[in-house]
């Protein structure tokens, strides 16, 4: 066998020795009798057609790749940006450990939930039981000081009620009567991540702010969204409004638990906004929410209590920072600072800069609608084209906001936006109607190899790549990190395809 104790071989080029090659091969044919390779590409090929891509378009009953997740996921991260709290999701024990999964192959760093573990007799007889086990042993085992509860399908398809079962929870002695248990239902059949995070945000304000009459001050809260970039954003966010010079609040910080340092400690909580901070927000003069799409729900309740609220679109690139400036400014009346107006000089240079490398480049966007919107906006302000504009949990009135960006530019003409779709129709967009680039997840990356269409990563998920999350996207700073991160896919793309000697090196420049 090619594998030996001395010299221990990656699967990459493991799988690759003959004996692996043979194994495959005598696997496909006696196992999998499937079609012969020429029917499979010929089938490949037509999915690739205007004809297939008009049946996939029609398609109604069924969702293939979506990009989305389901409501716990964000109601869990909503929670996690709470100081010392544990987000429990009471459901079966498989949706936790992908939500876990999902949140620690994004930002490299364990994240900590618990389940009520519902199994067949749950279901069958309700999930109280569990809630009341699960309470006790949460509350005594990871000693948070809030447990933040939603719920998985299961729970919501046989009814269970969280209030009910957390009283039942306090009355047996689970938890203290007085200890602070805020809980959001989540159902995973409708909406999505940003969904919960929304459900998630409301239910910890509702928890806290029903028990306190509001007494009107000068802050401002902040609420981020569901940000795949939110470690750094939520830094950069904090820096700009310290050089304004604005008290805020921002209501889930999530910046240190999803960016523990390494020096022998393990911190199951890090960071996050304090239980006191969270009461007191409800005397702010406003609320500004980074993602409209993510805040719905939350920010329809805050109003309700008196204060001012807005809501932004994912501040990226310079009219998105503009807008989130100015919003600040105009909530609390502070001066926007003369090195902010500096750093907006910066990216302008930039993006000039690298004008001719940038202008008519057509894109696929897909992503949340807030992120969407953020990057159709931007690639317009480079002279780009958004070709598609695709979000799985766009909305149609979303979709009539990304066609007004379309409108405000030139560059949009005859670019097209795509509610409610998923990444298989995706495909079949990129086949009859190709872009130069997909900006995305690392889900792209199968389109990426099937299309040969580069994939520039922007946006949550990112499984395959290290780190980008430690940059930020926000803010005209987080803008230079988009353009280069744009500009180097532009400029690897064509150093490769203009790498072969004596025959397209004519133009594999040492100077771009
Ligand atoms: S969709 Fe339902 S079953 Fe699937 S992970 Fe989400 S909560 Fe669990």
């Amino acid at each position: 066998m090619p594998q030996s104790a001395d010299k221990i071989l990656d699967h990459l080029p493991l799988f690759r020795e003959p004996e692996y090659q043979e194994l495959f091969k005598n696997k496909k044919e006696k196992y999998e009798c499937g079609h012969s390779d020429e029917k499979v590409a010929e089938v490949a090929e037509w999915t690739k057609s205007w004809e297939y891509r008009e049946k996939n378009l029609a398609r109604e009953a069924l969702s293939v790749n979506p990009a989305k997740a389901c409501q716990p996921l964000g109601s869990t991260f909503a929670a996690a940006g709470f100081d010392r709290t544990l987000a429990f999701v009471h459901g079966s024990q498989g949706c936790v450990a992908y939500f876990r999964s999902h949140l620690s192959r994004h930002f490299k760093e364990p994240s900590t939930m618990v389940s009520s573990s519902m199994t067949e007799d749950a279901a069958v007889f309700g999930g109280m039981a569990n809630m009341v086990d699960g309470l006790a042993n949460a509350y005594s085992l990871y000693k948070p000081e809030m447990i933040a509860v939603s719920t998985t399908c299961m729970a919501e398809v046989i009814g269970d009620d969280l209030h009910a079962f957390i009283e039942q929870g306090r009355q047996k002695g689970s938890i203290p009567e007085d200890y602070d248990v805020p809980f959001a239902h989540t159902p995973s059949f409708v909406g999505s991540h940003i969904t919960g995070y929304d459900n998630m945000m409301k239910g910890i304000l509702e928890h806290f702010w029903e028990k306190q009459e509001r007494t009107a001050g000068t802050a401002l809260n902040v609420i981020p969204g569901f940000d795949g970039f939110a470690v750094a954003n939520n830094r950069e966010m904090k820096r700009m409004l310290d050089l304004m010079g604005v008290e805020y609040t921002i209501l889930s910080d999530v910046s240190e638990v999803y960016d523990t340092p390494s020096d022998g400690e393990f911190r199951m909580y890090a960071g996050g906004t304090t239980k006191d901070q969270t009461k007191a927000a409800l005397n702010a003069a406003a609320t500004l929410s980074m993602q409209e799409y993510c805040t719905p729900k939350t920010l329809e309740y805050i109003a309700s209590k008196g204060q001012t609220v807005a809501s932004l679109n994912y501040p990226i690139g310079v009219a998105g920072t503009d807008a989130f400036l100015m919003k600040v400014a105009e909530l609390t009346g502070k001066a926007i600072p003369a090195e902010l107006t500096k750093e907006r000089g910066r990216l302008v240079d930039a993006m000039a800069d690298s004008m001719s490398w940038l202008h008519g480049k057509t894109y696929a966007v897909y992503g949340d609608p807030d992120f969407c919107l953020a990057m159709t906006r931007f690639i317009l302000e480079t002279g780009g084209e958004p070709k598609h504009v695709l979000c799985t949990n766009g909305s149609k009135s979303w979709a009539k906001k990304v066609q007004a960006v379309f409108d405000s530019s030139p560059y949009g003409k005859g670019c097209q936006v795509w509610a409610g779709k998923d990444l298989w129709h995706l495909r079949s967009l990129l086949a009859t109607e190709p872009a130069d680039f997909i900006i995305g997840s690392s889900y792209a990356k199968y389109l990426e190899r099937d299309l040969q269409i580069p994939l520039i990563r922007l946006t949550f998920p990112i499984f395959d790549r290290h780190h980008h999350h430690r940059f930020p996207t926000f803010g005209y700073q987080g803008g230079l990190r988009v353009l280069v991160t744009i500009l180097d896919k532009i400029f690897d793309t064509m150093d490769l395809n203009t790498n072969v000697a004596g025959e397209t090196d004519y133009s594999f420049d040492l100077t771009r």
